[in-house]
């Protein structure tokens, strides 16, 4: 038995026990209530009522000046409780260290989220939580669009029905007439394409609905000054549909098709005003150019939207990838899931499972807003994430759709909650003017993504990116400074400095390290 007590607790003893001169004395209100915690204390073989004892003695000292003593609870008593707290503890943890100490640390963690916890289902609703509207929504596009539940259930049906012009899109939900006319004028030059369930996520009346920015485009986009940069693919194309930026990684760009056409879309030069369907032969040379470089570890089959195209290529196209020694893994990038989620069926898991049991399959997505996890959505992501090794989620960061601490950490959460890692936050690339409107500044991404550090869990934090020939990360350096062999570390989530001694270069430049050591 272990009788010693510790630091913390000796120190809670003389706070708790020593008299406090000038004192009023204790009500008898607060006399019971502490007579009934040590009755309770003396009784129970548990941890918890010494704790709230404890507790409730430490605010009555705090708040009201009152010692143990003046309470009826001796010194001696309380030392009693406070060995039997440690002796039942398994991890031999004080009552001082967990009244005076862990308490208090979680009472300070807990102020950081309470903000957060209390704005994130007004400020940033998920799908899930608006699922009545977002129904109701589809009842009245699915009437209005004469389409049957299994067209709206299946893909060929979305693709079928999606809205295209801008009279179709104003007859399903409001839109003032001069948003029609400049939305008319835009779409001469550039596409838009909303499936019908993609347009049942719009929220009739909001101005600025976060679906709407992301897919009706709007006079900015043709307005916005500035010369287009060439798209970046043109320098960076060594074969046909091939696009490579590093040694080991490249993309095919298997089609310029999109179930929905977004109106941040880097691709914009390549998506182009219509349909293409590409070729064997096209597939075949970008397959000829992986195949005769060995440096080619891993292969991207992006789009446009890799999951518009049909079943049939993509096995074929994920087998001859598959034949392909020096390639390790697979990835494919889509839209589809929160575009339109009826695409991913029993035929479509099966094939990619198969590709994934010859090699690592993760699947890359593109969720912006909390709103586009639906429980169709985050369904059709739950049943991939059982298939392929890894799903993940690429967000651009987008004035007025997640360019807050709420809403990306809500986004954050929610898509983890359907099997989505969060991977990477890219800020909205310079170089299309079409839009610039949608930019945010660095160092408020950088704000954005550091304040999840110690909030959220680690796995659903994703790295800031900005993309300049390749993608750079942006994280503000969390080291302040050096002192000898010691860092000077600042805690990103309450700016706390904290010394750390680095590695001693002696011992990592030493020859005599491990097994080297037994060679001499
Ligand atoms: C993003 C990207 C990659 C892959 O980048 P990772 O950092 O490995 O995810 C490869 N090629 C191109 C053209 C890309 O845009
Ligand atoms: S899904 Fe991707 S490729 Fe297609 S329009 Fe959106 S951003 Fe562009």
């Amino acid at each position: 038995m272990n009788g010693q007590l510790d630091q913390y607790t000796i120190e809670l003893l003389d706070h708790l026990c020593d008299p406090v001169p000038g004192a009023s004395a204790p009500g008898a209100k607060e006399k019971d209530t502490v007579q009934d915690l040590l009755q309770k204390a003396r009784q129970e073989e548990r941890t918890g009522p010494i704790v709230e004892l404890f507790r409730t003695l430490k605010e009555l000292r705090d708040h009201s000046s009152l010692s143990a003593r003046a309470l009826g609870v001796s010194r001696e008593e309380l030392e009693r409780l406070a060995r039997r707290h440690q002796e039942i503890d398994e991890h031999m943890v004080s009552v001082g260290g967990r009244v005076g100490q862990a308490l208090a640390i979680v009472g300070q963690a807990n102020a950081r989220v309470d903000d957060y916890l209390e704005r994130k289902d007004r400020e940033a609703p998920s799908g899930i939580e608006l699922w009545d509207r977002i129904q109701e929504n589809q009842e009245r596009i699915r009437k209005a669009l004469a389409m049957d539940e299994e067209a709206w259930n299946s893909f060929a049906g979305q693709i079928r029905h999606a809205v295209g012009s801008v009279d179709e899109l104003a007859s399903l939900i409001d839109l003032p007439p001069a948003a029609v006319a400049d939305i008319a004028r835009v779409t001469r030059n550039y596409r838009m394409r909303l499936t019908p369930y993609y347009t049942s996520l719009i929220m009739p009346g909001e101005i600025n609905d976060p679906i709407m920015l992301q897919s009706v485009p709007t006079g900015e986009m043709v307005d916005n000054a500035g010369i287009e940069i060439p798209p970046v693919a043109a320098d960076h194309s060594p074969a046909r549909l091939v696009d490579q930026f590093y040694p080991r990684v490249v993309t095919i760009k298997s089609t310029n098709m999109c179930a929905m056409y977004c109106t941040h879309c880097l691709r914009i030069a390549h998506i182009g005003r219509k349909d293409k369907m590409f070729s064997k032969d096209a597939y075949g040379e970008a397959l000829d150019y992986i195949r005769v470089n060995p440096r080619i570890r891993d292969v991207l089959i992006t789009g446009g939207d890799a999951l518009v195209l049909p079943n049939s290529m993509l096995r074929w196209l994920l087998e001859q990838l598959d034949t392909i020694d020096h390639v390790r893994l697979k990835r494919l990038g889509t839209r589809v899931p929160v575009t339109a989620p009826m695409r991913v069926d029993e035929e479509l898991l099966d094939i990619l499972e198969a590709s994934n049991d010859i090699k690592p399959l993760r699947v890359v997505t593109q969720i912006n807003t909390a709103r586009e996890i639906t429980p169709v959505s985050q369904q059709a992501f739950r049943r991939i994430a059982k298939r392929v090794f890894a799903v993940l989620n690429q967000a651009v960061l987008l004035r007025g759709i997640n360019d807050s601490r709420v809403k990306m950490w809500k986004l954050c959460e929610t898509i983890q909650e359907a099997c989505v890692r969060p991977y990477y936050i890219f800020n909205c690339s310079y170089r299309n003017p079409q839009f610039a409107h949608f930019r945010v500044p660095v160092e408020k991404g950088r704000d954005i993504v550091e304040s999840m550090y110690g909030n959220i869990v680690g796995d659903a934090i994703p790295r800031y990116i900005a993309t300049a020939g390749g993608k750079i990360p942006m994280h503000r350096s969390n080291v302040v400074g050096r002192e000898g062999g010691e860092l000077i570390l600042r805690k990103p989530w309450n700016g706390e400095v904290v010394r750390y001694p680095d590695a001693d270069p002696d011992v990592y430049g030493s020859s005599d390290f491990s097994f080297s050591r037994y060679t001499s």
